[in-house]
């Protein structure tokens, strides 16, 4: 494998009107979660990506693993819990720009998750481990079950790419902050939007937020910046990398997975970290120009096409 993730992934019902939620009558079925959302990336670019979770024994359950086995993620590790269900949550698109989840994956089948899921050799042969701040707020099992992988890439020479997501609807933010600033002083790459960063570290302006994740343990740092694109700290550099722009979002969540497949995917092909900056930009960019948390993510000549034509215009 290039890349292994590990977290839980939902059937997301989106309503097709915009407005209260109580008053739609059909709905659009999808899959979403955040770290099978980045594993999709990496797969739809080429990559060799594996995602780590536990499903229900049911018809959502299977639905999610033919949509990833037919994406070319690897679900061999994957495994169907008998009892348990496999969560669910609901999109609410009030307005253009006020979207908001309802979720249903309390006892879910992936917050069973623990490090008894967790093949050593499996995780040992990544080049990369991608984990989020979802999985650890899930429950306490999760949380064992991340820090487990973390000691296993570690041990094992993997890099960890960690994206703290903070989903506060999903855990109380004093065991939120001190959770997901223990796993950031644990790994070598953090990607943090400017929510997290600050929700981490307090009021301070990207530059000097940059320089906190690394002083607490990372070595490399890329703060997501919205349409602003991002910017990267090494100890060494640090430089800030314009996004692309997009003429109308028409749905933001997601951006910040394909941002992720693409920073990876830039890495896995040895591109500079400038560049795999830029290339990240260029995926979250697409993926908000499109409904939905995958539909967007590109294929390889699509992106390629995106960056040239950028740099064209620019010259
Ligand atoms: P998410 O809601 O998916 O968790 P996030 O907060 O992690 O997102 P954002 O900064 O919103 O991260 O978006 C991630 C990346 O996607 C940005 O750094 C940028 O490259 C790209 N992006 C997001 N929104 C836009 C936009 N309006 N125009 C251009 N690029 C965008």
């Amino acid at each position: 494998m290039d890349v292994v993730t590990i977290g839980e992934s939902m059937v997301v019902f989106t309503p097709t009107s915009n407005g209260l939620m109580r008053y739609a009558t059909h709905f659009t079925k999808k899959i979403g979660g955040a770290e099978s959302n980045v594993a999709v990336g990496l797969a739809r670019l080429g990559h060799r990506a594996g995602w780590i979770s536990r499903v229900g024994n049911d018809e959502f359950g299977k639905a999610i693993l033919a949509f990833l086995k037919g994406e070319g993620v690897d679900i061999s590790k994957a495994k169907i819990d008998e009892e348990a269900p496999t969560g669910i949550y609901f999109k609410e698109m009030r307005r253009q720009n006020d979207i908001r989840v309802y979720y249903y994956r309390k006892g879910s089948a992936a917050s069973l998750l623990s490090p008894a899921d967790l093949d050593e050799e499996y995780i040992a042969s990544a080049k990369y481990l991608h984990i989020t701040g979802i999985t650890p707020a899930l429950s306490a099992s999760c949380r064992e079950a991340i820090l487990a992988a973390i000691k296993i890439a570690r041990d094992n020479g993997v890099k960890i790419v960690f994206d703290p997501n903070l989903r506060l609807k999903l855990w109380k933010e004093e065991i939120a902050r001190e959770t997901l600033l223990h796993i950031a002083s644990q790994v070598d790459i953090v990607l943090p939007g400017m929510v997290e960063a600050t929700f981490l570290f307090g009021n301070h302006p990207p530059e000097k937020l940059g320089q906190l994740f690394l002083e607490h343990g990372a070595s490399l740092v890329v703060l997501k910046l919205g349409e602003k694109g991002a910017h990267y700290f090494t100890g060494k550099e640090d430089k800030w990398v314009p996004g692309f722009p997009v003429e109308q979002v028409i749905d933001p969540v997601g951006a910040g997975d394909g941002f992720a497949a693409g920073f990876i995917s830039g890495l896995l092909d040895g591109l500079s970290i400038y560049h795999a900056v830029e290339r990240a930009n260029a995926v979250g960019a697409l993926v908000t120009m499109v409904y939905g948390d995958v539909d967007g993510l590109p294929e390889r000549d699509e992106i390629e096409k995106l960056i040239a034509k950028n740099n064209e215009d620019v010259i």
